[in-house]
């Protein structure tokens, strides 16, 4: 059976970056979920489909092609067939991704391809319901959070490095909001599963985070 292991946690605790590091070492492929919701918001944002329109974005389930591919190691999603990685991580896209994940017939859709990803491949996989929903029974999962100071500061630090203009306040109050959201929807809220280790990298580097990691995978898998 294919190995996993399942790292959830809210926006900005490190996840993605955690995760690349640790499939690499492990030679695991990286599965980024939060890219495909991404897809889907940006299906719905092309389509002009608003964010309260339920009907339209469950048609829109059945519409939208949504497919991962690896390329050097590299999560690829395509939508429609066509590579949308370049699009996928503005504020529109992420501000809808969170108002249409709350959908159930969006989650259906996006944890099948999940789920299916995992079953033939060895898997890194991050999200928000990965240990409690898409993978109940991996062996190794993950609780990775940070305080929503350090969380708001990264990204300010990050988007800062890339030159873009950034307000810290701002960014605060979007991730309290994001995670207020994600935590108390109705369909698979973000929680710690029973048997998730719960890492809190406030006042961890990233190397720190990775080896304890790899420390809980050596122990389970
Ligand atoms: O992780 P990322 O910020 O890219 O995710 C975008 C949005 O998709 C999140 O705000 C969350 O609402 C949703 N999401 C989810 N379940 C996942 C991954 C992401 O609901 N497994």
């Amino acid at each position: 059976m294919a190995k996993s292991i399942a790292i959830d946690g809210p926006a900005g605790a490190g996840k993605s970056t955690i995760a690349k590091l640790v499939a690499k070492q492990l030679g695991f492929i990286y599965v980024n979920t939060g890219a495909m919701y991404r897809a889907m918001a940006l299906f719905l944002i092309r389509n002009g489909i608003d964010k309260d329109d339920t009907p339209g974005i469950e048609k829109a389930c059945e519409l939208a092609d949504i497919s991962i591919t690896h390329t050097d190691g590299k999560q690829v999603v395509l939508l429609m067939g066509e590579n949308v990685n370049d699009h996928l991580r503005t504020e529109e896209v992420g501000n809808m991704a969170s108002a249409s994940s709350v959908n159930a017939k969006v989650r259906e859709k996006l944890v099948a391809l999940q789920q299916k990803l995992a079953s033939h491949e060895d898997v890194v996989m991050d999200g928000r319901d990965i240990g409690t929903v898409v993978l109940p029974d991996s062996r190794c999962k993950i609780y990775l959070t940070a305080s929503s100071d350090v969380r708001a500061r990264r990204r300010y630090d990050e988007l800062v490095a890339k030159g873009e203009s950034a307000d810290l306040d701002k960014i605060r109050a979007d991730i309290e909001e994001r995670d207020q959201r994600d935590m108390t929807r109705a369909n698979s809220p973000l929680k710690q599963a029973d048997d998730a280790v719960l890492i809190d990298s406030s006042n961890m580097s990233i190397e720190e985070v990775k080896d304890a990691i790899i420390s809980v995978a050596k122990e389970r898998l």
